[in-house]
């Protein structure tokens, strides 16, 4: 693999730490960003120059084209894109308060483009890469009880089948990945709206109970099978065989 220059959201936890580890023991230089700063820092020991750590939220447009800008400055170029940051709501649509749709929507599909918005000028001016968007099964298959999450996958799905065509001839390209069930603080993050009865006896309610019931909370987290560090390593991998 030779060094480049990646660019990674919600590299705190996850698939976007197991990413940034990968990436520094393969000798990329990273700029990982995160609300949370602390893993990140903890993993500095070692790799020096090759990473850089920045706080971000990625619903502040200010400080993603900030950020951005510093990234750049710091280490030249960005060749590799990779926008991770992302959480999942659980409840029906209509149980779920007006304050927690509104920031499924800024943090999964308005984040998302205005981190390419911000990248995208970049990657133009260094005469190409890479974008890879973290998409899920549900940005292609509907989850009872995850429509405001589906509806943010499938949006930045569509946002990205459209920028592909856009960036093509830059020599930019786009990758959206797609991880069913994959074992990290996704489930943890997972923020709950509000019971309504109505949907207690049906198959939500099921899903409610399993996640929030009498169950081992180990044993659910064992039930999801996806590991975070396969999911980083088919992302670099689709990096390495895309054109
Ligand atoms: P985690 O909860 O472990 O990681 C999510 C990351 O997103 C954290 O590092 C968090 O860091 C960051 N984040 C959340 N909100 C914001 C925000 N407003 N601004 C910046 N960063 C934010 O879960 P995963 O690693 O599983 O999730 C990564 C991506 O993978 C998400 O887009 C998710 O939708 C997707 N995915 C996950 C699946 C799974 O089963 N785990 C399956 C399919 C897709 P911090 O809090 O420090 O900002």
């Amino acid at each position: 693999m030779t060094s480049r220059t990646w660019f990674v959201t919600g590299a705190a936890s996850g698939i976007g730490y197991e990413l940034t580890r990968l990436l520094l023991a393969s000798g990329e230089r990273v700029a990982a960003t995160s609300r949370r700063l602390e893993p990140l820092e903890a993993l500095a020991t070692g790799y020096g120059d090759q990473l850089w750590v920045a706080a971000l939220d990625v619903t502040d447009a200010a400080a993603i084209r900030r950020v951005v800008n510093d990234a750049v400055t710091r280490f030249g170029r960005l060749d590799v894109v990779v926008s991770n940051a992302g959480f999942g709501v659980l409840g029906a649509a209509e149980e779920v308060s007006e304050e927690v749709l509104q920031s499924q929507i800024e943090v999964n599909l308005l984040g998302a483009i205005r981190v390419a918005r911000a990248v995208i000028p970049h990657l133009r001016a260094g005469g190409g890469g890479r974008i890879v968007r973290m998409s899920s099964t549900g940005g292609q298959v509907g989850d009872p009880g995850m429509s405001l999450y589906n509806a943010t996958k499938f949006g930045i799905e569509g946002f990205y089948e459209s920028v592909a065509i856009e960036l093509a001839e830059f020599g930019i390209g786009v990758t959206l990945i797609e991880p069913g069930g994959t074992r990290t603080d996704f489930n943890r993050h997972l923020v709950l709206a509000t019971p309504i009865p109505a949907y207690e006896n049906g198959v939500l309610g099921q899903i409610r109970g399993m996640l929030t019931g009498d169950v081992d909370p180990e044993l659910l987290r064992r039930s999801v099978t996806g590991d975070p560090a396969k999911v980083a390593r088919a992302i670099v991998d689709s990096v390495e065989v895309s054109p």
